[in-house]
């Protein structure tokens, strides 16, 4: 293929001033980390970046790009110098590489660079005139054409490019501070987790593990997850917070009736996760909780639970519909990993007749039945937490878990 860059368009341009700046240098950052091991040159303007490809192969590049928030588009460009005689041949060239002889055109040309000697409608008309005299099958439409050549003149070069895709959108990981996502094995929370990074919300996860009441894949399955979503982390990594919940379970188990076991499981969580955000200078909590689903999801539900704490509870899905959440979860590559049906704590021992309006009151007289506040003060105390980065191997007795004959087991 002719094109030799990768031109690189980022969204918000009402940022202003500082947060500006500050936003370019995190764009930057990140894109140089994806593409490390690469050998593209990254070159930064100060409304777009281009990604010079010294023959690396475009696909390559893309994949990466991919996982970098704050991109708003892409396009393929061949750049060349702005001489009038150079534009046309480079046009002519490419279009003879993605253009037959039925495709109907046009050129669209936008000059940047106010001192050009040409006005845009003038290269436009050369250019064209000249792609149509030497690839004489092709024809114009400038009104619903197949192929437009947009042709750039922006200092001493021009660039040309006849698509522009889609990415990311957003803002860079980790412009907008720092959040803790509740991650479960399930398809929603990475979703949640991918859809806060997008928005710059850098991310530590924590997972509330009840081994060996629930099964040591699950614990697995999340690692797995998480190693996934470091694709998307600034620095390639995320801290991933075990906590050893099994205790509290049991607890609840014995001393909660049935119907309030979800709701008041839940307010533990909340309760966990709370103090482990500040400890971790996390200014929200995340999940994957969306309206409606499950008995513990309906609004007053999430009333009685959220009342708990007051940090800011994020829930990314709270109007997804399944279908659009299953696609990312494709997208992201997670949906493999989370169909697989190892139960976690939410679907063992799953009460027959959940709470769907579950009273402050009533859980608060169920939770002085037994001494909880010890019990997730050791909780945090005792959570294990670890980096993951994209290509780690991470055995899970590093978590602390009593895992050593199931891992034999599972490697057998
Ligand atoms: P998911 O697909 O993410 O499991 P879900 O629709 O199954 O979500 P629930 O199981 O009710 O819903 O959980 C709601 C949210 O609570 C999850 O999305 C996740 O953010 C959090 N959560 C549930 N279980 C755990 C767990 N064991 N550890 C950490 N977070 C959890
Ligand atoms: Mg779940």
């Amino acid at each position: 293929m002719l094109y030799n860059q990768i031109l690189v368009r980022f969204g918000d341009l009402t940022l202003k001033g500082k947060n500006q700046k500050e936003f370019l240098r995190r764009l930057y950052e990140l894109m140089a980390l994806k593409m490390k091991g690469l050998n593209v040159t990254i070159e930064n303007t100060h409304d777009r970046i281009y990604i010079h490809l010294n023959d690396v192969p475009a696909d390559e590049v893309v994949k990466r790009l991919e996982y970098v928030s704050g991109i708003s588009s892409y396009s393929f460009v061949v750049q060349c110098s702005n001489e009038l005689k150079e534009i046309k041949t480079t046009a002519l060239e490419l279009m003879k590489e993605i253009a037959n002889k039925d495709t109907t055109f046009k050129v669209e040309t936008r000059r940047a660079n106010k001192n050009y000697p040409l006005h845009s409608m003038e290269v436009t008309k050369q250019v064209a005139g000249y792609v149509l005299a030497n690839h004489n099958l092709l024809h114009v439409d400038v009104h619903h054409p197949e192929v437009t050549l947009h042709l750039e003149l922006k200092g001493n070069y021009c660039y040309l490019y006849n698509t522009e895709v889609r990415a990311m959108g957003g803002y860079p990981v980790g412009v907008a501070g720092k959040g803790l996502l509740m991650l479960s094995g399930g398809i929603d929370s990475p979703v949640a987790g991918y859809l806060a990074m997008k928005q710059g919300v850098e991310v530590e996860c924590i997972h509330f593990e009840s081994t060996p009441l629930t099964s040591i894949e699950s614990a697995q399955k999340v690692i797995d997850l998480v190693k996934i979503m470091a694709r998307y982390a600034p620095k390639n990594k995320i801290n991933l917070h075990m906590v050893p919940f099994k205790e509290l379970h049991m607890a609840l188990l014995e001393n909660v009736p049935e119907s309030y076991n979800i709701t008041i499981m839940r307010r533990m969580m909340y309760r966990i996760a709370s103090k482990l955000a500040e400890k971790k200078d996390c200014l929200c909590i995340i999940n994957g909780e969306s309206v409606g689903q499950v008995a513990s999801q309906t609004l007053r539900s999430m009333n009685t639970i959220n009342s708990v704490t007051t940090i800011p509870v994020l829930r990314p899905l709270c109007t997804y519909d399944k279908l659009d959440i299953i696609a990312i979860s494709k997208k992201m590559e997670c949906y493999d990993i989370s169909i697989k049906p190892f139960e976690d704590c939410c679907t063992v021992y799953v009460p027959k007749a959940p709470a769907t309006a579950p009273r402050v009151e009533k859980c608060e007289s169920f939770e002085k039945t037994f001494d909880y506040e010890t019990m997730v003060n050791d909780a945090v105390e005792h959570t294990n937490s670890i980096t993951i980065d994209v290509d780690s191997d991470i055995d899970l007795s590093m978590l602390g878990l009593e895992v050593r004959e199931v891992i034999a087991e599972l490697k057998k």
